[in-house]
């Protein structure tokens, strides 16, 4: 069993193409996890396992992997750098403990690069940073150095130099070691150490003085050596490195090129060196059931705490749990509790995940990622714990989906068979849902952009073996509350023979934090049995499916249960259900509903000629622009605009700019629709 502190839990984040899977292939390769080095391009790589991400060249789900490496146990969780995968993504940054930002050579820091590195800086992630693709025409490692400290506004700390440029890129000098890397064949560890040459000599030793300034900043000790031996050795500044990128001080820069083979097996040495283990990212603090704060500390000995970060449908398996644990041990057999759902559940494997393969183990602890089997009633998010010292852990906030498409299985003999199937991948992913339209008896899903719910109907085909054909894309439109209202809703049936009784009153608040829903029971005493609350929240969560007031799903609401009454005989679950659902809608009328759509955060980036038209059409659409930045001859534009307005946006676009602009669209948050666009509405509706 590897010690916790040996322990490295670290995600890649990336734009598209710009290497993460090619390289992961090289880290996979040099630890011996696979014996043959997967090509992107013909489709054989190991991570992306799933078909379609194999044609479609782009990695959707996060899949972990575990290899070894100097006694370090690094487990790799592959985080999607396409930004219509937004739960993906912050799922993974949720467990992980330090990451890698690969940037492409020549292309520098893009835009979803960008958002998914502002992500993991949100949760407080530590990164080292790998310049690939070092080998392509028009690379330039010190550029895009410059770039991200810019862009993305973090102090770069270079600790290595390429040697030679585009084709003639052949060797790496480590400024820690004062050494050089000459790479010849296509295996890395055939790599030859040498000498840094004697015309590098000067920039070097002016670099190596420049990552002992930086620390010096920082770190008092290294300061006090420095000034007293005008240098120091490889170990010591090694660990004053590791201090600096664990306090988010500093992020060092490596270079490579992934797909030549030079430069992943010093990356391996800098995860091990640089990345935090779980010990260095400290305790973690959650809520009892009574919401105190409770903490556990990264150690064996603790009461065990794990949260499930992903469920996977596997064919032989069956329900795959991921997770990571916190605190504590965990065996085949151990029975554990759901505390997020108050449900008992039992382990019965743990399986170490190597991309596609998975291995039974015996036990795992503290800091470890791995699947479970056998966890029936768990779900993403959910924390589970020991029974008797329970715990939950912050949930993960998903977005709501934002886009809605009818599906139309291709016989009526198939219909059933492609819910249950949508049913299944709904499970695996909060942001895509599904459901059947009361009125048109269509079957919709929902998801965070079109490629998103196209990848899952392909999953769908795949793994269940079923098709369907996909309708237009239409916006989800959402319905909220503005103000706090009571509503009260009676079901009694009492005329001979055994009745219905239900009673309750209910008050309603707008939750602004973002969580889509919220019960309380705040009721004193036994005005009504216990047995009937959850029957209460189920009546008020399927009357939030159709909302009073468009008929929208309804979201951002806490619900407190106030008041009520039963009857000894004729109260029953439908009775409080259906009386639960009545005092929601009575609520609801009263609390000032509104509607709300889905706000999209845009960039485009276009040659400067085309700027004009861009910003008059963009304005057309009710677009808001909120930055402009130049980038050498190309003009980016950052704006906010309405799902509604961008459909065709890509056609738009072309035809604006004749083919010449390009941009990228994701989901930002919701806002109420104007009276205006309300009254519009109404007349399609
Ligand atoms: P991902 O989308 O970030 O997972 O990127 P991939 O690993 O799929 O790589 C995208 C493309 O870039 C593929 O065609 C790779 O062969 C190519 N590529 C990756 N690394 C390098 C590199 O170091 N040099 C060059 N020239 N191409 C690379």
């Amino acid at each position: 069993m590897t010690e916790i502190e040996n322990v490295r839990n670290i995600g890649i984040i990336a734009h598209i193409d710009a290497g993460k899977t090619t390289t992961t292939e090289r880290l996979l390769f040099y630890t011996g996890k696979i014996n043959r080095i997967g090509d992107v391009d013909d489709g054989t790589t190991t991570m992306d396992w799933m078909d379609q991400e194999r044609e479609r060249g782009i990695t959707i789900v996060s899949a972990a992997t575990t290899c070894y490496w100097r006694e370090h146990r690094i487990n790799i969780i592959d985080t999607p750098g396409h930004v219509d995968f937004t739960a993906e993504v912050e799922r993974s940054l949720r467990v992980l403990d330090g990451a890698i930002g690969i940037f492409c050579g020549v292309g520098g820091v893009q835009p979803q690069s960008e958002t998914v590195w502002r992500q993991s800086e949100r949760y407080g992630i530590p990164k080292i940073i790998y310049v690939n693709k070092l080998d392509r025409i028009g690379a330039d490692f010190m550029k895009v150095v410059k770039e991200i400290e810019t862009d993305l506004g973090v102090r770069c700390l270079v600790l290595q130099l390429p040697i030679g440029a585009e084709s003639d890129f052949r060797g790496i000098i480590d400024l820690v070691e004062m050494r050089a890397i000459f790479y010849s064949g296509e295996n890395e560890l055939d790599a030859e150490i040498a000498d840094i040459p004697e015309d590098l000599r000067p920039k070097a030793g002016e670099f190596r003085a420049r990552i002992i300034e930086m620390i010096a900043e920082h770190d008092d000790e290294m300061l006090a050596k420095y000034l007293h031996d005008h240098d120091v050795d490889s170990g010591t500044l090694k660990d004053a490195i590791r201090k600096a990128v664990l306090a988010r001080k500093l992020y060092p820069v490596l270079c490579g090129s992934s797909l030549k083979n030079r430069g992943t097996k010093l990356l391996l040495d800098a995860i091990v060196d640089y990345l935090p283990s779980p010990v260095d990212r400290g305790e973690i603090v959650g809520e009892s059931l009574e919401n105190t704060p409770e903490t556990r500390f990264p150690r064996p000995d603790e009461p065990v705490a794990m949260l499930a970060f992903k469920v996977l449908n596997d064919m032989y398996f069956g329900k795959l749990l991921y997770v990571r644990v916190y605190s504590g041990q965990i065996f085949p057999g151990m029975k554990i509790t759901n505390c997020t759902r108050n449900r008992k559940e039992r382990i019965l494997k743990i399986l170490e995940v190597h991309a596609n393969r998975f291995q039974e183990i015996e036990k795992a602890q503290a800091g470890d990622i791995v699947a479970l089997v056998g966890c029936k009633d768990t779900y993403t998010g959910d924390t589970l714990a020991t029974h008797d010292r329970p715990i939950i852990l912050e949930k993960m906030k998903f977005p709501q989906p934002v886009l809605n498409m009818a599906v139309e299985p291709r016989t009526k003999a198939d219909a059933e068979k492609v819910f249950q199937s949508l049913s299944k991948l709904s499970e695996e992913d909060p942001t895509f849902k599904i459901k059947v339209d009361q009125e048109t008896g269509e079957t919709i899903v929902s998801g965070m952009g079109q490629l998103h719910i196209e990848v899952l109907l392909e999953r769908m085909k795949r793994q269940y073996k079923v098709e369907a054909k996909l309708g237009k894309p239409e916006v989800a439109y959402k319905e909220t509350i503005t103000r706090e209202a009571e509503g009260e809703g009676k079901f009694i049936r009492q005329s001979g023979g055994r009745g219905h009784y239900g009673h309750v009153v209910i008050k309603i608040h707008p939750l602004r934090d973002g969580t889509p829903f919220s019960f309380k029971s705040e009721l004193k005493g036994e005005v009504i049995p216990r047995e009937f609350i959850p029957a209460i929240e189920e009546g008020i969560v399927e009357a939030m499916e159709i909302g009073p007031l468009k008929g929208y799903p309804v979201i951002n609401v806490e619900v407190l249960l106030k008041d009520g009454s039963f009857h000894p005989v004729d109260s029953n679950d439908i009775a409080f259900k259906i009386a639960a659902s009545i005092a929601f809608k009575d609520a609801y009328l009263k609390a000032h509903p509104v509607l709300l759509e889905p706000i999209m955060r845009i960039e485009i980036t276009a040659p400067q000629e085309y700027v004009g038209d861009i910003i008059g059409d963009f304005s057309m659409r009710s677009g808001k622009i909120e930055q402009m930045m130049d980038a050498g001859n190309l003009k980016i534009i950052k704006g906010i605009v309405p799902l509604r307005t961008v459909f065709d946006y890509a056609t738009v676009l072309r035809s604006l700019t004749q083919g010449r602009a390009s941009y990228i669209i994701e989901p930002s948050f919701y806002q109420e629709v104007s009276e205006d666009q309300l009254r519009k509405l109404s007349e399609i509706v």
